[in-house]
């Protein structure tokens, strides 16, 4: 058997659990609030389509690439808690955690800037997300921007005064990976199948919140532990299953109810080794 290279696999889901919000609908709020009951009650499983929808609609009001970009920013540096920094932090220094984001909700340009609002994209590993990448809609408006910015390219130049750059692109999100019998566009069971498989890890803490995150939880073995938050679809599973009215889960279950919380059990958990 292959020795663990970490001691630890912190793996976090991202809407309302690494950040306290939903990205999409904080967006909205902001740039569109009109288009608010569209995404009201929706859970991660459905997100991508949706997602599209609303970008497509904030592109036609005329909310260019960059003022996305710097909402996004903001968003991050605003509202991306010290909490969950500060876990992702000590999880690393004190602990030899591998950090890594599972969102089959969010895609990488909403994971990408809000982590970089608040300059945190270095206590991440990795991130599994939809693809995304701006797109040109239409002719002329913007024809000097390249049509297409991938994730991780640089940021562009500050605009001139008074001319918004990217005004005729817009985010589209394309569902990656894949999905499975339970409807999510793309199964974090898979990413917890793979880490296992690859036995560098001797225990994976995984903090969840939504419908889609129930599968990482399934995937989970004894030993690892399952962070829900309470309130939301994997803390009501959890609780079914621990009834005998689902699956059971056979990893250890801790419900939190804020960011802080979510740190102090994960650093708990982490400094008593589980079990
Ligand atoms: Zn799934």
């Amino acid at each position: 058997m292959t020795t663990p290279a970490w001691d630890w696999l912190l793996l976090t889901s991202f809407d309302r659990t690494l950040v306290d919000f939903d990205v999409c609908e904080r967006l909205v709020e902001q740039l569109a609030p009109e288009l608010l009951a569209m995404l009201v009650g929706q859970d991660s499983a459905s997100m991508v389509g949706l997602t599209n929808t609303v970008l497509a609609e904030l592109q036609r009001r005329g909310v260019s690439r960059d003022a996305l970009i710097e909402a996004l920013q903001a968003l991050g540096c605003d509202e991306l808690t010290p909490a969950a920094c500060d876990m992702l932090r000590l999880a690393k220094e004190r602990h030899r955690a591998a950090v890594r984001v599972v969102s089959p909700g969010a895609n990488g340009v909403f994971v990408h800037h809000v982590l970089a609002g608040r300059k945190a994209a270095a206590l991440v590993d990795g991130v599994v997300a939809n693809a995304a990448s701006f797109e040109r809609v239409g002719d002329g408006a913007d024809a000097a921007t390249p049509a297409v910015q991938q994730l991780g390219g640089k940021k562009s130049a500050a605009p001139p005064a008074g001319k918004p750059q990217g005004v005729g692109q817009k985010l589209v999100v394309k569902a990656t990976g894949g999905g499975c019998d339970r409807g999510c566009p793309m199964c974090p069971g898979r990413e917890v199948r793979a880490a296992k498989q690859q036995g560098r890890y001797r225990s994976i803490v995984f903090c969840g919140a939504g419908a889609a995150d129930v599968c990482a939880a399934r995937a989970l073995g004894p030993g690892d532990c399952v962070l829900a938050r309470g309130g939301h679809a994997l803390a009501e599973y959890a609780a079914c299953a621990a009834a005998g009215k689902a699956e059971p889960l056979a990893a250890k279950v801790v419900v939190w109810r804020s960011p802080e919380e979510m740190r102090d059990a994960v650093l708990g958990l982490m400094e008593a080794g589980v079990k």
